[in-house]
């Protein structure tokens, strides 16, 4: 397995393995996919094993443009449309109706595929060299810390992975936004990098949550998800250090806190800059040695909803 630089050369020898049934994890703007294939079912199993994923999850298949859509859809509807000339490329996903073409093991058997064009150019170059469409998830072992940096990668899928891009730090950190159009009325899956409010402002209608964790349509959307091995405990505000604990602060805390147990999402309490180091302060903390990390809770407005759905469902797991 090697990790290597985005270069030209690298990203072509990354789509060959992709033509050659392979898997490869590259860089995306919300957080690293782990590609196949969508059109080789063999290739896109590898996915699955290397994740730990059951095969009832489906996965994102990742575009580089609109044609390609024809390679896994039927057509899609006027608005999906419309919303796909705003936000793509970028981290939305939409879900619309798969064509024959596409393996049912990338949709779960279900009559719909979830597509995305992302915004990263590797990605995107990535893509248009291997020829096909790339069924992606996120490249960490299911229902683990999602990966927004190659060293993330490697450290949780190691050698199961032929080949790791590394594209740096993901600039949003966060997956993306799914929603799905079912007659001519907007739903929002998942909470991601772009805000329901931003999908209202650009579309004047309002977009209706469809979130609830016991769907088979979103098995993805278990109660539990994102989850660090440390037990995370989510608290109103930190107030005082104790020995063998982490913390994950929202904003500066306005006491000393101890740097090497210590991290904050944004020290003036930007959203954006909050959601881009979220994964990447937990993957930190959860390396440290220690028993149980404390986390702020962030107000559940615009980013904040989907900041707090990740640290709500990490939270969840050892206090099932
Ligand atoms: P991940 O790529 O790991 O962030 O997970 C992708 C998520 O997209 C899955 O867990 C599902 O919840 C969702 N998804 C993928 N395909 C579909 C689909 N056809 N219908 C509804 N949700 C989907
Ligand atoms: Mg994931």
């Amino acid at each position: 397995m090697n990790i290597l630089k985005p270069t030209d050369a690298n990203i072509t020898a990354a789509a060959e393995i992709i033509k050659n049934g392979g898997i490869a994890a590259f860089p995306t703007e919300t957080v690293y996919g782990l590609g196949a294939d969508a059109l080789n079912p063999i290739a896109v199993a590898k996915i699955f094993e290397a994740k730990k994923r059951p095969f009832f999850d489906p996965l994102i298949v990742h575009i580089a443009e609109l044609s390609d859509m024809d390679k896994i859809t039927k057509r899609p509807d006027s608005k999906s449309l419309k919303l796909m000339e705003r936000f793509w490329p970028g981290p939305l996903t939409i879900i619309l109706e798969k064509n024959d073409n596409l393996p049912h093991i990338v949709t779960s058997s279900l009559p719909n595929v979830a597509v995305r064009m992302p915004s990263n150019n590797i990605a995107l170059e990535f893509i248009k060299k291997s020829g096909t469409t790339i069924a992606a998830p996120s490249a960490n072992r299911f229902g683990c810390l999602s990966p927004t940096s190659a060293e993330h990668v490697y450290s949780q899928l190691g050698s199961s992975v032929d080949i790791i891009i590394d594209g740096g730090q993901c600039t949003f950190g966060i997956e993306s936004t799914i929603i799905k159009i079912l007659e001519d009325k907007i739903y929002l899956l998942r909470h991601g990098a772009i805000t329901k409010e931003e999908i209202e402002e650009f579309i004047k209608e309002p977009v209706v949550l469809d979130i609830t964790s016991d769907k088979t349509e979103a098995p993805g959307q278990l109660p539990y998800h994102y989850s660090p091995e440390k037990q995370i405990i989510l608290i109103d505000k930190i107030t005082t250090i104790e020995e063998r604990c982490g913390y994950l602060f929202y904003k500066k805390p306005d006491f000393y806190a101890p740097e090497n147990s210590s991290k904050i999402l944004s020290e003036k309490g930007n959203l954006r800059e909050a959601a881009a180091n979220l994964f990447s302060h937990l993957h930190y903390l959860d390396r440290l040695d220690i028993d149980i990390i404390y986390a702020e809770k962030i107000e559940e407005k615009g980013l904040g909803i989907a900041i707090m759905d990740r640290l709500n469902k990490a939270s969840r797991k050892n206090n099932k």
